[in-house]
């Protein structure tokens, strides 16, 4: 079975405990490889590695930094499908949902962080007192901490930030879907990244993630994961006053209204609340449809449902697969029940499917108030519950009816009612007619339990430098 090592310094290296991990194939729930279980000792080593690289990496011109990024990019874009399959088989998520999204996505992440990398500015103040500049250098040895659920997509989108403003890194993947993010590793080595600039330490968050929270050496911490382990990391970093990004669950409201185009539409919403089977953070679980068309939407987007093709990720066609891991399939399957007990009435689907692997069936659900735990608290699974509104007042009050805050989309015509509803939102990101379309220029994040802090763009650049000012008296 493919053994999966620790990346550091630039070598493969196996866990100083000798423990590993299984890795499953979601699909048949049968073990694939095994990864490194990390602990302290790992982690020890890939910061000092990390540490030994930083004064070159640091003082290497920008343009440098981004060629080497861009030639990370363009590696990774000429084995697309090779990434594609091993993120199939890791996670569970269609094929072609990896080979044409979320693969390009990594690449496009790499490169658009390349070009920030010479385009990133500092600013001047003058005319007030003195003239100020201020510099902005990168913070020393930073980790990032990311998810199961776009692996190589979020993997990419912190250490290319992190990289860029000439920071080293140590990266802790999901010990979940580790597969991807070793072949990164190896890529680097093969394309003569230098030692120790990009290390990746696999294992289990208490055994890895904490002590790399904490290691002393450590400047910031980028974290996408749950808010359970993000008010973890929170309280971890504290006491050293760490800088922190923390990226972390949503429950997201769709609000469709009368006057949009929403039978053009509903594919777009159907995609939205069940794309990597429900497993994405911005995924629009609450569906907030205006009563006068109410039965109509439900209706179609019923029958959307019932034809969406479940099945073996790597096969043509498949827009559903099934669910990461076991874990989170009882988490799952614990969240029915508990829609079943709180009065839903399930339009379709609610139970798992019959065959090998952990695949659950897409499921709508009605009749639930704003205030059950199932539209309350995050399902990260193929799950949509819908509720009715009246009036503009009323979808709003609905749709922030949540301690998350991350994002919210809305459907309508009406460009008054846009605008209006898009500054009244409690959420980080608002889509108008439209989910998912991504300017990395943008920045992302979310507010209350989805987060503290904003990625992309020149957001992620300024967490990822220290910003110093200069105030130069102006001598008559
Ligand atoms: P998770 O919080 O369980 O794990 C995320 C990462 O943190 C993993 O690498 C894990 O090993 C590590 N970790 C776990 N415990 C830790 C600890 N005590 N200290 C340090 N690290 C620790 O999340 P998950 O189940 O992998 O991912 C799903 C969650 O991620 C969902 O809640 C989802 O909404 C969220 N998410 C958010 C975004 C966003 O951008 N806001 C994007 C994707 C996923």
């Amino acid at each position: 079975m493919q053994k999966l090592h620790h990346w550091i310094d630039g070598q493969a290296q196996p866990p100083r405990s000798g423990g590993w991990l299984e890795v499953f194939d979601p699909c048949t729930a049968q073990p694939h490889a095994q990864v490194a279980r990390g602990d302290a000792e790992d982690v020890e080593a890939a910061v000092a590695a990390a540490a030994r690289a930083f004064p070159a990496w640091s003082a290497l011109r920008n343009s440098d930094r981004a060629a080497w990024l861009e030639k990370l990019a363009v590696a990774l874009e000429s084995r697309i499908d090779t990434f594609a399959r091993a993120e199939s088989l890791d996670g569970g998520k269609p094929f072609a949902l990896a080979r044409d999204v979320e693969i390009p996505r990594a690449v496009s992440n790499l490169r658009f962080f390349a070009h920030a990398a010479t385009q990133f500015a500092s600013e001047s103040h003058h005319g007030e007192a003195g003239l100020n500049y201020t510099l902005r250098p990168p913070l020393g040895v930073v980790a990032t901490i990311s998810p199961w659920n776009l692996p190589l997509y979020l993997f990419t989108w912190k250490i290319a930030p992190a990289l860029a403003a000439g920071n080293t890194v140590v990266a802790k993947p999901s010990e979940v879907t580790p597969l991807t993010a070793t072949m990164l590793g190896e890529l680097a080595a093969e394309i003569g990244f230098p030692n120790g600039v990009l290390n990746i330490v696999h294992g289990l968050g208490p055994e890895v993630g904490e002590p790399l929270v904490t290691h002393p050496q450590v400047r910031a911490v980028s974290f996408t994961g749950s808010t359970a382990v993000g008010k973890r990391i929170a309280s971890l970093a504290a006491p050293a006053l760490k800088k922190v990004s923390l990226e972390l669950g949503g429950k997201n409201p769709s609000l469709v209204f009368a006057d949009s185009d929403w039978r053009a539409q509903t594919d777009t919403l159907v995609r939205s609340a069940f794309q990597n089977s429900g497993q994405i953070c911005l995924c629009g679980s609450r569906l907030l449809i205006e009563r006068s068309i109410y039965a109509d939407f439900r209706d179609a987007l019923v029958e959307r449902v019932r034809n969406l093709q479940i099945g073996d990720p790597m096969a043509e066609g498949t827009q559903l697969g099934p669910l990461v891991s076991q874990a989170h399939l009882d988490k799952v399957m614990a969240c029915l029940q508990r829609a079943r007990e709180e009065g839903g009435r399930f339009l379709y689907g609610g139970n798992r499917i019959d065959r090998a692997g952990w695949f659950v069936e897409p499921t709508v659900i009605e009749g639930l108030g704003p205030d059950c735990a199932s539209n309350r608290e995050e399902i990260f699974g193929p799950v949509v519950t819908l509720q009715a509104f009246d009036t503009e007042a009323q979808a709003l009050a609905l749709a922030n009816a949540s301690d998350y805050g991350l994002s919210a989309s809305l459907w309508t015509r009406d460009l008054d009612r846009a605008h209006r509803l898009s500054a009244q939102l409690r959420a980080g990101i608002v889509w108008v007619n439209t989910w998912l379309m991504r300017d990395l220029r943008t920045p992302f994040g979310g507010v209350g339990s989805s987060g503290l802090g904003r990625e992309g763009g020149a957001e992620a650049m300024r967490f990822f430098t220290e910003p110093k000012n200069v105030c130069l008296a102006l001598l008559p």
